[in-house]
């Protein structure tokens, strides 16, 4: 074979892999005006600017997560906003006009529209302006919806928002006996909650399974009160499943764990409320820096 068949053999196949990993929507000419060619939708006109239901809301383009229903709020701008994106999803640059700060998909480079600080419109003090074409909400189902605990909500974060599937993380606590508890307030072991991490996953692309796994691979789970040095009710080892199916999936796993000598002390439980942590808490490992101390990875089933 000729050395430029070859290269263009081997260009071909990249091309191909390219298209298939993309799998870009085919976007209408009213939808590539606003996300290929930065076009802006007249105010009041989008489907999502007074749009409240629980849920992720995603890139029109490539479906990847970028909002969340929690962090969207009203600002009777004309179009939807949020005062926070699902880490990572989205990117930021200096708008053409050389004023603004334009926002787009970190995953595919759509267009988005534009993020303003210091209106003072909520405490986070940010403003995603975002077209509403450019976005598709999508529903959070229960079943998408795992929580565990397993001693610092920091660590366990760290593993689960790498994992593949994982839409978006919270860390925040539950299981306890006052509403709303601050970090202070449950790092004194009176209030019963656990550290606990929410994580919403895509079941197209995970299941809970493969999450309940992580978790039992991710932590001790035959420790009481405790994860390490870490001690105290707040590190128990517990599963908060939100469908009869998560609970007897968290079951048959423990059920295989102690066949293998794990004597597991991990509690199942219905999911009561979920209260997130303070924002500083939050994806503290992808700010900080570092990795866990007491959260590694290790092979048991
Ligand atoms: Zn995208």
């Amino acid at each position: 074979m000729k050395p430029i068949t070859l290269l263009t053999l081997l260009l071909l196949i990249v091309i191909t892999m390219e298209g298939q990993n993309n799998n870009y929507r085919q976007l209408t000419n009213e939808e590539a005006h606003v996300i290929l060619n930065k076009g802006t939708e007249a105010p009041f006109t989008g489907k999502y600017t007074d749009f409240k239901a629980e849920g992720v809301y995603c890139c029109k383009q490539c479906d990847a997560a970028l909002y969340r229903s929690q962090d969207k709020f009203n600002s009777s701008c004309g179009w939807p906003s949020f005062d926070d994106e699902i880490p990572g999803a989205v990117e930021r640059s200096l708008d053409a006009d050389g004023r603004r700060t334009e926002i787009t998909c970190a995953h595919c480079h759509g267009h988005l529209g534009h993020v303003f600080l210091g209106e003072h419109f909520t405490d986070k003090n940010t403003r995603h302006c975002v077209n509403s074409i450019s976005l598709v909400f999508k529903e959070v189902t229960p079943e998408q919806t795992a929580y565990f605990a397993s001693g610092c909500f920091w660590g366990v974060q760290y593993h689960f928002q790498r994992q593949k599937g994982v839409i978006s993380t919270r860390v925040g606590f539950m299981g306890g006996n006052i509403k709303n508890p601050s970090y202070k307030e449950v790092c004194t072991g009176r209030t019963g909650h656990a550290e606990t991490i929410e994580v919403i996953f895509d079941p197209t692309q995970t299941d809970y399974e493969t999450l309940a796994k992580l978790f039992f691979e991710t932590h001790d789970p035959t420790q009481v009160d405790r994860q390490g040095p870490d001690i105290g009710t707040q590190y128990r080892s517990a599963i908060f499943y939100t469908t009869n199916a998560q609970k007897a999936t968290a079951e048959k796993l423990i059920d295989i764990l102690k066949q293998k000598g794990y004597d597991v002390q991990t509690t199942v439980e219905a999911a009561p409320e979920f209260y997130p942590a303070e924002d500083y808490h939050q994806h503290y490992y992808q700010k900080k820096g570092g990795t866990p101390y007491c959260h590694i990875y290790q092979e048991k089933f």
